[in-house]
């Protein structure tokens, strides 16, 4: 006898993550920076406390966010990372046959979710400048349709959409179908014309069918506490944190989460030091001769095609870890100065 698994998990990929070994680590999107002095303070001080429960939501820091983000009370709910809180999305909307539609290439996990939560994947190819085709995503929305995922900036090409034609897409979705726009990165935007998916909740009041979904894994430096959070409108948040795991974020990521709320300028400051060591990886790629894309993200996008691998290996060779996406390109994440240094030197020597 063997247990009767759900039969459409067989197809459903499992989500790869290289094996951390390298001395020098651009391979995940992460920040290079050590936590905040107060945050391992204060995790440690929270140590005293792991034998008790977390509280259950609302939580702290998802009341406390909608103070500090000025949303209606009750648009904010927190997950165990923003990851977790899209296949809460996903699974607050996903009934009967259902269709999702995204961008690809975009998130790895998109994929994933929509299958766990037993919806059909709709992928879109992005343009040829590799930015979103919101076009195509509109013509892709069939009367199964539940969700759409707009990544800005995009994962891993770091191209980012506009404000207006982003406004011109939402004001044609319709109106039952929810759209994530998938923030992870907006903290390393320095393009004026990207919207802030924040501002736009806000003008919605608590209403509308547009969701901002932020984490504290990337500008926050929290990746390994597992935290991040939505806003959006009241009904969908309430949803959302109905089909949360109950205790599923731990008090040290809520204590961490807060602190780093309180701690914005230092944040600001490294996020700051990260977006000039991407104007300067970029000016030196350039004068390598080196094609990639300008990026609004934490990591810039080498379009190497069918030497992405190639790239990787040979990278990897003096110990420097970076993302290949095989026959497409290289993503490869801005570090530490060092860090930097260290991927610009395998760079130079790959011919
Ligand atoms: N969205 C995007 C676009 C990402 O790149 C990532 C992580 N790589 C996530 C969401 C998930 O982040 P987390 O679950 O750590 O908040």
């Amino acid at each position: 006898m063997t247990v009767l698994l759900r039969p459409d998990l067989g197809a459903l990929p499992l989500y790869q993550q290289l094996p951390s070994t390298a001395r020098v680590q651009l391979s995940n999107n992460e920040t290079a920076f050590p936590p905040l002095p107060r945050v391992a303070a204060a995790l440690t001080e929270g140590l005293a406390h792991i034998n008790r429960y977390p509280p259950v939501s609302p939580h702290a820091v998802a009341t406390h966010l909608a103070g500090h983000l000025r949303v209606p009370a009750g648009s904010v709910a927190v997950g165990a990372g923003s990851a977790t809180l899209l296949l809460q999305l996903m699974q607050a909307v996903v009934h009967g046959p259902s269709s999702i539609v995204y961008a690809w290439r975009s998130f790895e996990a998109y994929p994933i979710l929509v299958r766990v939560a037993g919806a059909e994947p709709r992928p879109v190819p992005l343009t040829g400048d590799l930015v979103h085709d919101l076009d195509a995503m509109l013509a892709a929305v069939t009367p199964t349709t539940r969700m759409i995922i707009v990544c800005n900036p995009n994962n891993p090409t770091g191209t980012a959409l506009h404000r207006d034609a982003f406004a011109k897409f939402l004001a044609a979705v319709p109106e039952h179908v929810v759209v994530v726009l998938d923030e992870a990165y907006h903290e390393f935007v320095t393009d004026p014309d990207v919207p802030d998916g924040l501002e736009l909740v806000r003008e919605a009041a608590g209403r509308g069918n547009l969701v901002s979904l932020r984490t504290f894994s990337k500008a926050y430096g929290l990746a390994g506490l597992r935290i991040g959070y939505c806003a959006g409108p009241i009904d969908l948040i309430q949803a959302v944190t109905k089909v949360g795991v109950p205790f599923s974020v731990s008090t040290l990521a809520e204590t961490a989460a807060l602190i780093s709320l309180d701690s914005a300028e230092e944040l600001a400051e490294r996020c700051r030091l990260v977006r000039t060591e991407r104007d300067r990886v970029g000016a030196a790629l350039h004068a390598l001769g080196h094609a990639f894309v300008p990026s609004q993200g934490n990591f810039l996008w080498l379009p190497l095609a069918d030497r992405a691998a190639e790239f990787a290996a040979h990278s990897m060779s003096d110990g420097v870890m970076v993302r290949p996406f095989a026959g497409e390109g290289v993503r490869v994440t801005i570090g530490s100065p060092a860090d930097n240094d260290a991927f610009l030197a395998v760079a130079r020597t790959f011919v």
